[in-house]
């Protein structure tokens, strides 16, 4: 797959097959091979093979097998250019800089950081509400009657938006501008008045990551009878809908081992079944399956 001459073949020639799959494997050296459990499929005996020499891994068990490229891909279930990256940074070789980008498109990877730094410390105050407050305890109360302990709360990020109206805006309003706030879903304006306020008030929030594990959005559920009950932040530059899964990040690891998926519809029902069960789980995030894939 790598190209003579390319940058992922030198990457290739560079990389030792041994060390990237010992970050996943714990490998032994057994002659002049190294053999693991296979990560692939269960086993209790190693069945899994990596040749130093010939820098290819095979599974006698499964039959899966390849170069350094073919395992990360199917380890962290990307494509191949990502695989190439990840391989590259594993054994430290300098990826080469993209072609000058815009200035716009410097301007939107920008924006993204901040929205993603924004959502950082959206959670820490959410959970800070859940933690410290009246209001936020009560809310807590509320989730360990329905089932989910501690563990699943800090397990899951699980936090609370106060019903003042404004308390997040307050918080986040010293450091972004308007406009900001208002991209970032976290905060709406009020079309009439102009007005900014929080959008999600007196409910309890469920952060909601990317693949690689970053915070782009929220979901968020009544706690009274205020309707509706369960709202999901807007599409937003780091956010869309149809190509985020509900603890994809997390549930990656499972998926892989299992082979099996169970597809839970929200973010409560995921988190009461998660609470019960140590299945492999994830939930949809959106009404829709990803009609594309992410990039890893
Ligand atoms: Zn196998």
């Amino acid at each position: 797959m790598a190209e003579a001459g390319s940058f992922a073949e030198k990457v290739k020639q560079q990389a030792d097959i041994v060390r990237v799959v010992g970050e996943y494997v714990r490998l032994k050296k057994t002659g002049k091979d190294f053999s693991g459990l296979c990560p692939f499929h269960q086993e209790k005996t190693p069945s899994f093979t990596v040749s130093p020499i010939k820098q290819i891994f095979y599974c006698f068990g499964c039959g899966k097998g390849g170069d350094v490229y073919n395992f990360v891909m199917d380890m962290e279930k990307c494509e191949f250019p990502e695989a190439v990256k990840v391989v590259a940074e594993k054994c430290g070789i300098a990826i080469p800089r993209q072609k000058e980008r815009s200035p716009e498109e410097r301007k939107e990877n920008q924006q993204r950081s901040v929205l993603v730094e924004m959502h950082r410390e959206t959670q820490t105050f959410f959970v800070k509400q859940l933690e410290g407050t009246p209001e936020g305890k009560a809310a807590g109360a509320y989730l360990e009657d329905r089932g989910l302990d501690k563990d699943a709360i800090a397990g899951f990020g699980i936090g609370y938006a106060p019903s003042g109206g404004d308390a997040l805006l307050r918080h986040l309003k010293p450091k972004y501008n308007d406009k900001l706030l208002v991209d970032s879903g976290l905060v709406s304006r009020d079309q009439s008045a102009g007005r900014l306020f929080d959008r999600f008030r007196r409910r309890i929030t469920f952060p909601i990551s990317n693949e690689s594990g970053k915070i782009v959005a929220f979901g968020a559920r009544a706690l009274g009878d205020d309707m509706p009950k369960y709202m999901n932040s807007p599409e937003t530059p780091i956010y869309s809908k149809s190509s985020v899964l509900y603890h994809m990040d997390r549930a990656k690891e499972a998926l892989r081992r299992q082979d099996f998926a169970i597809l839970v519809e929200g973010t409560w029902m995921q988190s009461r079944w998660r609470a019960r069960a140590s299945a492999t789980w994830w939930r949809v995030a959106a009404p829709a399956l990803p009609s594309h894939k992410s990039n890893c």
